[in-house]
């Protein structure tokens, strides 16, 4: 007997896939929807499906005055079921035109971070931000803006549950350790954050304007890297 629970299941998985048209026989249906009831897709689906839920419950939120100025909301993108969380500020003008974070030059460099530690974004790594809008001209965000973001970022991570989270930058840092420290003070340590590991290192962008924080920064990832491992 194939459960209400498997079939809305089913359901949204086609619709992830295929959007609004359904392009099964019905002789095909049920078997297809035994298959999805043995393999791991449900719990998989499960993390991917409350994500988008929840990114699409928050997509219009007016707390703060920064959804008059943005161009695009910018939630997390990446593996769902990630070991590796990546927490930076706030989406800047590239992020801000397509709606996805670290899409620009601190991006690009946060990809080759990454790969020197055999990572990529989308396999075992979710990448988000504190702000899930631009500020004006890249401003530092507001205490106020972080405090309604952080509950995004909070809800985020419990949907997630990554065995390490590394925060780039001190404004990462600070939200999620709550205290306001110099980012050299939160470095080189492990933290936790409510239960889960967190690293705290430079932001990629500090890093393009000035190269000598590549060589600490370099030491964080590669204690990240053995932390995974
Ligand atoms: N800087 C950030 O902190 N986040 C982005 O998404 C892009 C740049």
């Amino acid at each position: 007997m194939v459960s209400q629970r498997l079939i809305q299941d089913f359901l949204k998985q086609q619709l992830l896939l295929y959007g609004n048209e359904l392009y099964l026989s019905s002789s095909r249906k049920l078997d297809v929807i035994d298959k999805v009831e043995n393999s791991n897709l449900i719990s998989d689906d499960k993390n991917l499906d409350s994500l988008n839920e929840y990114e699409k419950s928050i997509s219009t939120c007016d707390e703060c005055s920064l959804n008059q100025t943005r161009t695009k909301f910018v939630f997390g993108v990446g593996d769902p079921n990630a070991d590796l969380l990546l927490v930076g500020e706030a989406p800047g003008e590239n992020e801000d035109q397509k709606g996805e974070p670290f899409v620009g030059r601190a991006g690009k460099l946060l990809d080759d971070i990454l790969r020197a530690i055999n990572k990529k974004r989308g396999d075992g790594v979710f990448i988000t931000n504190v702000l899930k809008w631009r500020p004006p001209n890249d401003r530092d965000p507001l205490p106020s803006e972080i405090g309604h973001c952080e509950l995004h970022l909070g809800h985020e991570i419990a949907l997630i549950q990554p065995k390490l989270i590394v925060a780039l930058g001190r404004i990462a840092g600070k939200t999620l350790l709550s205290i306001d420290s110099p980012l050299e003070d939160m470095r080189g340590e492990i933290h936790d954050y409510k239960g889960t590991p967190l690293i705290i290192t430079y932001h990629p962008a500090v890093l393009l304007r000035n190269p000598d924080f590549k060589s600490p920064t370099w030491t964080d990832f590669k204690r990240i890297r053995d932390y995974l491992n």
